[in-house]
């Protein structure tokens, strides 16, 4: 085992620098024994005079086969293929991982919120696969395919084996799309049958399953979607337990892994020091965790602890940014954070 494990960090844009040099620091303080070494991608790539997703950091990623990445500004309509999804495919990140978890302190609608999301990351209608077929038509292909709906069906049994939640249950839209997310049903349902029959799976039209949601999110434990739903369910379910400070994520492949937060690089914030810098933190720790599994070091998982228990120490004591209702800037609460490792 390494003394010091290797991961890329990406800043990315918007008020991506500010959150992950206040993640950087708490990881830092709590000895956590991991190496960034600093890529670029998205805006600051190109002000860099680099590609949008430059190799080099592709290349890093494939390197080290981990990395925490800040939010890369996507424009609307025109202008480059998001660097999230350009990402997510050239590493064929093909799982997103996003826990949504009710935060002590955090007071919501509900107290006790407890939903994973898996989200198939490589297909559907994010292949962005789009043409004018004649002028004022254009199509959108949403792709699906055996082998991915049947690999994201299989990472979501087995994470839900192995962490023991109750039950699956695949959001879908199967009575429109009846080829595409009818061939995503049935993969799931084969890889149930075939591998993981003890445990309980469901189906749910992704209409209802939202009004259900929102009536009583508890009914749910590990939701299972393609791409644009997993992507429009994860910012609802957000907003269940305080927003997108507070939501992390995984993107993983076989080889390789990248944590990022569901949000974005929140322009109308960025600059401003007051964004929260939990949701990557969050996202850090998941890092952790998996460097801890993947590597069979103690030393991550004890970090990773520790620095659970201090962000939600400093919840509990009414530290908080903005959007959280708090007036701590990005650094106030990553200091907030620091002060209670070792309490
Ligand atoms: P992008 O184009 O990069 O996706 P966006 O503005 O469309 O950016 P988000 O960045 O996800 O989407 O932001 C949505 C809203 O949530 C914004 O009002 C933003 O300020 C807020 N928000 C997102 N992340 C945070 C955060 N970490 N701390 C505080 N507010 C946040």
């Amino acid at each position: 085992m390494p003394t010091i494990h290797d991961a890329v960090i990406i800043p990315g844009d918007g008020i991506g620098p500010a959150v992950s040099a206040a993640v950087a620091k708490v990881l830092s303080a709590a000895g956590a024994p991991v190496r960034f070494h600093e890529h670029h991608a998205g805006l600051a790539a190109l002000e860099d005079g680099d590609d949008v997703l430059p190799q080099s950091t592709v290349d890093a990623v494939r390197e080290h086969h981990v990395a925490l990445k800040g939010p890369c500004t996507t424009p609307v309509g025109k202008g480059f293929t998001s660097v999230n999804v350009q990402l997510r495919k050239r590493l064929d990140l093909f799982a997103a991982i996003r826990p949504v978890r009710s935060l002590p302190g955090v007071p919501t609608r509900y107290d006790d919120v407890d939903l994973v999301i898996f989200r198939e990351n490589t297909e559907g209608l994010y292949s962005g696969v789009e043409n004018e077929i004649v002028p004022g038509v254009v199509t959108s292909l949403k792709i699906a395919s055996r082998d991915a709906c049947t690999r994201i069906a299989r990472r979501a049994f087995v994470y839900a084996k192995r962490r023991g939640r109750k039950k699956v249950t695949v959001f879908h839209k199967a009575n429109i799309m009846k080829l595409s997310d009818g061939l995503f049903l049935d993969c799931v349902k084969q890889v149930h049958d075939d591998e993981f029959n003890d445990i309980p799976y469901e189906t749910q039209i992704i209409d209802a399953g939202c009004m259900k949601i929102v009536q009583d999110p508890t009914q749910f434990d590990l939701l299972l979607m393609e791409n644009l739903y997993g992507d429009v369910i994860s910012d609802l379910a957000a907003g269940l337990v305080g927003g997108l400070g507070v939501v992390p994520g995984s993107n993983l492949g076989d080889e390789d892994a990248v944590f990022e937060a569901v949000h974005g690089s929140a322009p109308d914030i960025a600059g401003k020091g007051i964004a929260n810098p939990l949701a990557l933190l969050m996202s850090a720790v998941m890092m952790l965790n998996h460097l801890s599994e993947t590597r069979k070091d103690d030393r991550c998982l004890k970090a990773a602890n520790a620095i659970k228990k201090a962000y939600n120490r400093a919840l509990e004591d009414n530290q908080k940014t903005g959007d959280l209702g708090g007036t701590l800037t990005t650094d106030g609460f990553a200091d907030a954070v620091i002060e209670r490792l070792n309490g």
